[in-house]
Formats: C-alpha cells, structure tokens, sequence
C-alpha cells in the first residue's frame, strides 16, 4: 500500500475525449475518436468509484502548480463537438465533475470542416448558445485556435493571430475568461509554446501521452487518450498505473 504522503504526489492524468457518441460504420475514418455515450458513462462512474474528482483545467491548476494535493482527473474534450453537451454534460453533472472543452473558434455553430479532406465524418460542432449552456452547466471553454490550424507550417504573425484571438473570440461569444489552450494535432514548437503564455493562457495540453507530475511545463501538457477501445480494465491502468507514462517517449 503507498504511503499518504506518496499517494499525494500521484501523477496527474488528464483525459483527452473526441466524440461522445455512437461510432460510425466499421472502416470510418478516426472510428477510434468516438466514445458511445454508455461507455463514457461507466467510465465516469468508474472515476466516481474510485475516489477521483474529475475537473476542468482551471480547477486542476491548483494541483498541476503543486498547492493542493488529491485524487484528481482532468477531463477535456478536443474541438467542440454538439455530442458533447448532448451526451457528455448530463454524466458530468450526475457526478459533479467538471471539465475543459477545446473550441475552434471560427468554426462555432458549424462543423468539423477542418476535417473534410481526411475523409471524417462532419458532425455538428457547439453554437453559441451551445457553448453557453455548457458553461452554465458548471463546465469550462478553451482554445484551440481559429481554424483548427497546423501551427508549424504557418508563419509566426498567422500563429499569433490564430492562438491570441482565438481568446478574444472566445470571450467575446461566452463573456467568461478563456485561460486554456491545446494544440491542434498535437503539433507545436516551444516558440507556440511561448506565443501561447504570451496570449495569456495559464496553461497547454498536447497530445504527448502520459501523466502530469506537479513541475510539469504547464505549456506542454502530456494527456491520456480515452478512444473508442479503451475497455474499463485499460482506463484503470492508464490512470493508476506507468501504462501511459512509459508511451511519452513519442
Ligand atoms: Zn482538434
């Protein structure tokens, strides 16, 4: 049995979630990103049973700078998706939790278009009256740039104005701070890394796997994939276990 004192210094995973919904037919493209609405509901339930409070960014800040010390989970949602305030919120407020949704904000009340050469489904992303019933849900909003962009094959004024903006654009529709930011695809430099602080934003996940540790680069957040696949058992071992720590090195 760990120690209190170890169990305080627990790595910090923060889960990264897609689509709450149905998967498309078998052969789809990036079937994997879509969890059905049941299975995130036992996944939930199964943080609930294990004693994990699951929280925004915002709300994990706190335990990522070192200053409070429990068993906690972030919880983000990449690009806005409809499904996840149709499907994901009434389990988020079942239990209490709260948690961060990335949101492209050129593409508010429209799809994923970002996504249309890749052959991916388009699937309606949150409006703005969306967006707001999410934050009066008790969860939070983040950045993830204008246009769903792929930062290092732009030049450093069109970065800027992706990632600042971005925030303002944010603000401007929810009237509530914006203080988080992910990368689109993962892809950044530590020159976005810095764009980002400059922006304002207190913090950055990334699509690196593994868990936080309290010190982490707050601007280079690793996270912990929950696809389609992920059986309950493997959850289990992503959250309490190396398992995801020992797939950093990618
Ligand atoms: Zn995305």
């Amino acid at each position: 049995m760990p120690s209190m004192h170890t169990a305080n210094r627990s790595p910090i995973p923060i889960l990264t979630y897609h689509q709450i919904e149905t998967a498309p037919p078998r052969g789809a493209a990036f079937r994997s990103l879509y969890v059905p609405p049941r299975d995130f509901a036992r996944q939930m339930a199964l943080l609930k049973r294990l004693g994990y409070r699951g929280l925004s960014l915002s709300a994990l800040m706190p335990y990522l700078n070192g200053e409070l010390h429990g068993k906690v989970v972030g919880i983000t949602f990449d690009d806005g998706y409809l499904n996840n305030l149709d499907n994901a919120l009434p389990v988020l407020k079942r239990h209490g939790f709260s948690s961060t949704c990335y949101i492209v904000s050129q593409r508010i009340g429209r799809t994923n278009e970002w996504d249309s050469g890749a052959g991916i489904a388009q699937t309606p992303l949150m409006d703005a009256a969306q967006l707001r019933q999410w934050l009066a849900g008790g969860q939070e909003l983040g950045a993830h740039t204008r246009h769903h962009v792929h930062l290092p094959q732009m030049d450093a004024a069109d970065c800027i104005d992706e990632i600042a903006r971005c925030k303002t654009e944010l603000e401007a529709v929810t009237d509530a701070p914006v203080r988080h930011f992910c990368y689109p695809y993962g892809e950044f430099t530590p020159g976005h890394s810095a764009m980002v602080r400059m922006a304002g934003f207190h913090s950055a996940t990334t699509t690196k796997r593994g868990r936080c540790r309290s010190g982490q680069d707050l601007m280079q957040l690793p996270r912990v994939p929950v696809l389609r696949s992920t059986s309950l058992p493997l959850l289990w071992l992503k959250l309490a276990t190396g398992y995801e720590d020992r797939r950093r090195a990618s």
